[in-house]
């Protein structure tokens, strides 16, 4: 697996594979790579794609406030899982190299998917995200590229922008990688101390307890939506930001259950920030 740091060398190597006849995935990460990410380069892998793996903390989707330098840096392990996983590159480039001096251009996809759910509590964050996976996108020109549902916000705001600017691509989307417990894996569940890792998963409960509620026949969307609420009110070290039952396309709020209604939810554990979702029918 090669690993490298510049454009130019991304674009030379994408160009051989290419000549070699291979299809190009591509896996955009934040690193700190755990199962969840692992999951998406075997895919891509599996789907005989030349597997290119980026690492990049994206400055540019953290708030002013965030987790921007506390975000866990972990290259020579995220090398060898990227390896184990299948991948066949790895681009780590610096914040030099993807916004030069004098960058001033952003993607912004339209108010309906982006202030709404995650976009409310953190302004800016998918124009830094939209930003920089179209930037990924231009380097690599893959013909396939990978995300997890556990993001879910995220996916849909990156399916949007694929169709409106044409971009000739197939998102692949993959189901959330869980712990035993049912914690949606994530890079920044490294920050929850023990007794904090302990309530986690309650987010999950409830997610799952409201979907169990819908397929077993309750209809009405708010008995539903209480039936999450009071089980995370049960943990109050778990601080709700949104827990939202919504379309799972425009991510427009549903009053009526019906099929793709998917329930999204965030909330703050200490310092901590979680997100999770489920189907519901
Ligand atoms: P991140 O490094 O957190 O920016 O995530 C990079 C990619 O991995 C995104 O497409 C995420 O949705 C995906 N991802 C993160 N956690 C998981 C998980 N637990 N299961 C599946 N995919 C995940």
């Amino acid at each position: 697996m090669q690993c490298i740091d510049r454009i130019a060398d991304l674009r030379r190597a994408v160009k051989a594979a290419r000549q070699d006849g291979r299809k190009i995935g591509l896996v955009p990460t934040m690193g700190a790579l755990h199962r969840g990410h692992a999951a998406l380069i075997a895919q891509a892998a599996e789907d005989s794609c030349f597997t290119v793996v980026s690492i990049f903390i994206n400055p540019a989707q953290f708030g002013p406030n965030e987790d921007l330098d506390l975000y866990p840096r972990t290259l020579e392990r995220d090398l060898q899982v990227a390896a184990e996983a299948g991948a066949d590159l790895v681009f780590a480039p610096v914040a030099a190299e993807i916004y030069p001096s004098g960058f001033n251009t952003w993607v912004e996809v339209g108010g309906s998917l982006t202030d709404c759910l995650c976009g409310a509590f953190r302004p800016g964050h998918f124009r830094g995200v939209a930003t920089i996976v179209l930037k990924l996108f231009n380097m690599t020109d893959p013909d396939q590229a990978y995300f997890g549902e556990k993001d879910y916000q995220q996916l849909q705001v990156v399916r949007r922008f694929v169709q409106d600017l044409n971009l000739p691509l197939k998102i692949m989307p993959l189901p959330t990688v869980r712990e035993a417990d049912g914690l949606a894996m994530s890079s920044r569940n490294k920050y929850l101390s023990p007794e904090e890792r302990s309530v986690a998963p309650w987010l999950y409960k409830a997610l799952r307890a409201a979907a169990e509620a819908a397929t077993s026949g309750e209809g009405d969307i708010h008995a539903i939506r209480c039936h999450a609420l009071e089980i995370i009110a049960s943990q109050p070290a778990l601080q709700l930001e949104y827990l939202e039952i919504v379309d799972s396309e425009s991510l427009q709020p549903l009053h009526e259950l019906c099929p793709g209604a998917v329930m999204l939810a965030a909330a703050r554990l200490g310092n901590t920030r979680l997100i999770d979702n489920i189907k519901l029918i």
